[in-house]
């Protein structure tokens, strides 16, 4: 079993003297209740450090009041078994003590990614999952650092703080992990009723179905949205946030599709928002 750190201090040792004995450190941060999609990071980054590390701590920062965050499902034996399975040699499981022993004065804003899509949506969200990143890379040192493109705005914010911040941390993001029937794996899938969870990979299809037409050579980025919005709005369990055409790197919203671009989706299906993405490269 990995060893478990309840304390920063206990972590951050560990992952020091890894690396003076000459290991590198690869970290994956989650919020536990650990799927395949936490495996895939936590394979890669066995597979690619010397030492892989992970932490599990749902953040209390990056949740609205009127947000999930007492119910949001855990389940800790689970999680470090999965760990151990992929190689996780350390995992922080800190409490909100330890990582918040005060109110917090400090904290990390990225601008302009956080303006649209979740951030519009969640006004706090992207402030509370840049502050406990930074927190949390502050704490691992000198590392590769693992996040999935499921989360593809999130990914683009870590990134970017990072550079502006030049934090010693190479930001590695990881392909989407999918049910057999196309749903992205995501914690909050076990809130989904059985209907809303049979209605759910409309949001896949809905994806692949743009992605098709833009093979096909269509080049309108409202043409290629209004596909995602059509196939979803034709599931009455499904109602459409977002879907939108927007640059790969700055998360701008496209005119036209053309080079890297990633083609964003949010959806509810009653109170379970759901997020799911795919690249559109021509
Ligand atoms: P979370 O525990 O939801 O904060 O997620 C922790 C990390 O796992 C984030 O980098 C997520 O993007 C990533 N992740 C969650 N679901 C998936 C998935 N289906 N495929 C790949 N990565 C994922």
């Amino acid at each position: 079993m990995p060893e478990v750190h309840a304390t920063i201090a206990g972590f951050r040792a560990a992952l020091d003297a890894s690396r003076a004995a000459g290991a590198d450190v690869g970290f994956v941060p989650t919020m536990g209740y650990l799927h395949e999609g936490h495996a895939s990071l936590m394979r890669a980054a066995a597979a690619e450090c010397a030492v892989a590390a992970a932490s599990i701590f749902v953040n209390p920062l990056q949740f609205a009041a009127s947000e999930d965050l007492s119910d949001y499902p855990r389940d800790l034996d689970r999680d470090l078994a999965l760990a151990d399975a992929c190689g996780v040699a350390h995992v922080l499981v800190p409490s909100v003590e330890e990582m918040y022993p005060r109110p917090v004065l400090t904290t990390v804003t990225v601008a302009d990614i956080t303006a649209r899509f979740e951030g519009a949506a969640r006004p706090e969200h992207f402030a509370g999952v840049a502050t406990v990143v930074s927190k949390l890379f502050s704490i691992v040192g000198p590392s590769r650092s693992y996040f999935g493109e499921k989360d593809f705005q999130q990914l683009a914010v870590v990134r970017r703080m990072a550079a502006d911040l030049s934090m010693p941390i190479e930001v590695v993001g990881c392909p989407i992990v999918r049910e057999a029937d196309g749903l992205a794996l995501s914690s909050r899938n076990v809130y989904l009723s059985p209907d809303q969870r049979a209605a759910a990979p409309v949001i896949h299809r809905a994806l692949d179905a743009a992605a098709a037409a833009v093979a096909a050579g269509q080049r309108s980025a409202a043409a290629v949205e209004a596909i995602v919005a059509d196939a979803i709005g034709a599931e009455p369990e499904a109602v459409l946030d977002y879907a939108a055409l927007v640059d790969a790197a700055t998360l701008e919203p496209a005119a036209a599709v053309d080079g890297e671009q990633r083609l964003l989706v949010a959806a509810r299906f009653g109170t379970t928002r759901l997020l799911d993405n795919t690249a559109i490269t021509t």
